[in-house]
């Protein structure tokens, strides 16, 4: 299968962590700093639908294979339920119900019109082809039936799904519509090709948001991101974006790791070569132009700032020790555990989070949901200035926010997030 290597990397723990416990403890903290309405609290601790569905796909060698399929809804009080699909064989319940509250916040942050959601397909997709990862994807929309809809739940690419992938959940969909409803349900997804509605810009939106809050927080700390160096854990879409993004501002790319090894260069490694190798190669491991580090080294590099871009629970009571950054900006979802973030706190390690730091790619979903809706398409230009506006509005939130409460970023963002959910329900109650 050609997909472009997503954020994938393995994972050296042999026991994962359940993220969900990461989520409830950050939820915990930030609801006890603002006292959050214990009724509020009861009904946003928990996700509201968990759909899991087993289904048949046909392999090249005719035989029928089943596959294991999740969509977790977590919240829709702002707006419809929205969050990416994820091919990767860590998938599993927990893991999807944490990605899809953190959708919950991120949403909220921006201030965009969506709740969270998040799904996926436990299986390893490097191991299929281009014609499996077809008719799998189609029949795991075909499962999902009625759980996804354009005005109800719009999932979008995430760990190793793409355009690709989001064109074959389209059609799939639209064949299940009346010929009526075709032409206004192409928002059923986004993260589409730009030729079946998709929005410019919405490829590099992640790693563009990243890189708006780095530009934020060097302005405000009056750092100077002209030869400044950085350091990314994976290079899938998110990280190779954002450190291409890097590059025009004379930031110096030092480290990478990804699923293949990691690699180190001091004078520099040049993002876009080592996107061009890291898409023939699947993989950053063997690029020419560095030498090849352990995982424990690549964590001591010594650099300005540490993107992670790739899996949850990188960041831990193990590797946060050994990190020499001044900043972490979270590409990922969920890459910094608890302890993890006990540990940048007392090393004084500022922290852009994951929720507001990654929303650029969710933001700019909501601008092609958008453009659907209208039947419009924005240039550019246009698509980066607004989500410019998103971004540094969302960071300026979370850092007052932060100050208000004299909290870390984390617990900040959670409280901007919380803060705006309440009032809904304050407002509307919950019926009957
Ligand atoms: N998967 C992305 C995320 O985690 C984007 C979700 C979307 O665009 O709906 O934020």
């Amino acid at each position: 299968m050609e997909l472009a290597i997503a954020d994938k990397i393995t994972q050296k723990p042999a026991i994962k962590r359940n993220v969900y416990e990461n989520v409830t403890q950050q939820f915990n903290k930030a609801s006890d700093l603002m006292d959050l309405d214990p009724d509020i609290r009861k009904i946003l601790a928990t996700t509201t639908n968990e759909i899991i569905v087993h289904f048949p796909a046909i392999m090249d060698n005719g035989r029928i294979e089943m596959f294991t399929g999740y969509r977790v809804q977590h919240n829709n009080v702002l707006g419809p339920y929205k969050g990416g699909l994820r091919y990767h064989p860590a998938v599993d319940i927990d893991e999807v119900r944490a990605l899809a509250t953190w959708m919950t916040w991120k949403c909220a942050i921006a201030g965009i019109p969506f709740g969270g959601a998040k799904g996926g397909i436990a299986f390893d997709p490097s191991k299929h082809s281009f014609g499996e990862m077809e008719r799998i994807t189609r029949r795991f929309t075909y499962a999902l039936n009625g759980n996804i809809g354009p005005e109800y739940d719009i999932p979008a690419p995430d760990v190793n799904t793409n355009s690709q992938i989001m064109a074959w959940i389209l059609d799939t969909y639209l064949s299940s519509v009346t010929p009526q409803e075709r032409n206004r349900s192409i928002h059923i997804v986004t993260g589409k090709p730009i030729a079946s509605g998709g929005s410019q810009g919405r490829d590099k939106a992640t790693g563009q948001g990243t890189v708006f809050c780095i530009e934020q927080w060097a302005k405000d700390k009056n750092f100077d991101l002209n030869n400044a160096t950085y350091m990314i854990q994976g290079f899938g879409n998110v990280g190779s974006w954002a450190a291409k993004l890097l590059k025009p501002f004379g930031s110096k790319l030092v480290a990478v790791e990804d699923h293949t090894g990691a690699i180190s260069n001091p004078e520099g490694i040049d993002p876009d070569k080592l996107a061009i190798y890291v898409k023939e190669r699947k993989g950053v491991h063997g690029y020419p132009a560095a030498e090849p580090v352990d995982h424990e080294s690549f964590f001591k590099t010594k650099a300005d700032i540490f993107i992670p871009a790739a899996l949850e629970n990188q960041i831990t009571a193990e590797t946060a020790p050994l990190l020499n950054v001044k900043l972490v900006a979270e590409g990922a979802n969920g890459p910094t555990d608890i302890e993890g973030d006990g540990i940048l706190q007392e090393k004084n390690i500022d922290l852009l989070p994951d929720i507001l730091c990654n929303g650029g790619g969710v933001i700019v979903s909501y601008f092609e949901w958008l453009q659907n809706k209208r039947s419009e398409s924005w240039e550019l230009e246009e698509v980066d200035e607004r989500l410019r506006k998103k971004v540094i509005n969302a960071y300026k939130k979370v850092k007052n926010t932060s100050q208000e409460f004299n909290t870390d970023w984390r617990t900040g963002a959670y409280i901007v997030a919380l803060s705006s959910i309440q009032e809904v329900y304050r407002t509307r109650g919950i019926f009957p």
